[in-house]
């Protein structure tokens, strides 16, 4: 059986309004429907992960509150290993408010709650959930520090470590150099290397000792680059019904892929398929695809 994946991150509860059209400054507006919806990024990839038949641990915090429960409780319900994630009773859980308008565009703030306390004690207190792993996937919506100290203790339990760099964030050169695989899309790419065209942007990474760079391009698909090597792969056609979550379903595949044994350019497919799946669907976790299904997907394409 393969080995498991460490995800380190954010569990946040997505409170969506639908309004003909979003408010000016001062302004109230009447929406006409509400949903809240798990998500978070480090939630959405271990349930990713998770539903493609990974087997993951995820470290991290919510609230000591209702919405607290609600997301330990959908990310065990898919399996994953939710024994530290903690309580954290003196923070509400992470939330995104978002308003979603007629013409599709949104509006997003983000409070990150008990995310925003998970520490490098928390980290170290979880130090066993590296032991016997093979990947450690990381997003940006937790303390740097965390992050930094979760790189720490997969390099000393050789993990290989897979960083989503979302949201978009300036990191440093040491942090940088190591990370085995940096999956940006095009927005995290340029900022990350102050470049606007990728191919400049992989050589100024490269140059920061970032070797295997995994561009995701939305329906343009997914540039890999592993030293000098560079392959670009083509989104599937599919019918778009909801993007969210793409990434996360690409981030998702990407390591379960990798804990199996696949190459970089095997589980760069991997995830170009979850994700055109995944925007096939609405929602976040909902949209997130089933192994049987992903499997059937990638053979019948
Ligand atoms: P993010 O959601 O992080 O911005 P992208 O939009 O780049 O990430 O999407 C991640 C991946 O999901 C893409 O590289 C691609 O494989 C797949 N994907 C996204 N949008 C589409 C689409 N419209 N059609 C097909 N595949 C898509």
């Amino acid at each position: 059986m393969a080995n498991h994946i460490v995800v380190v991150g954010s569990l946040n509860m997505d409170l969506v309004v639908r309004t003909q059209r979003h408010p000016q400054i001062g302004e109230t507006v009447i929406g006409y429907d509400f949903r809240t919806y798990p998500g978070g990024k480090g939630a959405n990839q271990a349930v990713a992960a998770a539903r493609l038949g990974g087997r993951v641990k995820m470290i991290g915090r919510v609230g000591g509150d209702q919405f607290g429960n609600e997301l330990l409780q959908t990310v065990t319900n898919a399996g994953v290993d939710t024994a530290y994630v903690m309580e954290d009773k003196q923070a509400p859980s992470g939330v995104a408010f978002i308003t979603v308008d007629d013409l599709g565009k949104n509006t997003i703030v983000v409070a990150s709650g008990a995310n925003a306390r998970l520490s490098p004690d928390d980290i170290a207190s979880a130090e066993e959930t590296f032991m016997g792993a093979s990947v450690l996937l990381l997003q940006l919506e937790c303390p740097l520090v965390a992050v930094e100290y979760a790189i720490h203790l997969a390099r000393k339990h050789h993990l290989q470590i897979v960083l989503n760099p979302a949201p978009a964030q300036l990191l440093d050169a040491e942090l940088l150099g190591q990370v085995d695989y940096l999956i940006p899309n095009q927005t995290e790419l340029a900022l990350l290397s102050g470049q606007e065209t990728p191919e400049v942007a992989i050589e100024v990474l490269g140059g920061l000792g970032v070797k295997k760079i995994v561009v995701t391009l939305g329906d343009q698909g997914v540039l890999v680059v592993e030293g000098d090597r560079f392959e670009k792969i083509t989104a599937y056609k599919v019918p778009v019904v909801d993007t969210t979550s793409a990434g996360d379903a690409f981030a998702g595949a990407f390591a379960v892929a990798l804990t199996e044994g696949l190459s970089i350019w095997k589980a760069a497919r991997w995830g170009n398929a979850a994700g055109a799946m995944t925007v096939m669907r609405a929602g976040a976790q909902p949209s997130l695809p089933m192994r049987d299904e992903f499997h059937r997907f990638l053979s019948q394409t």
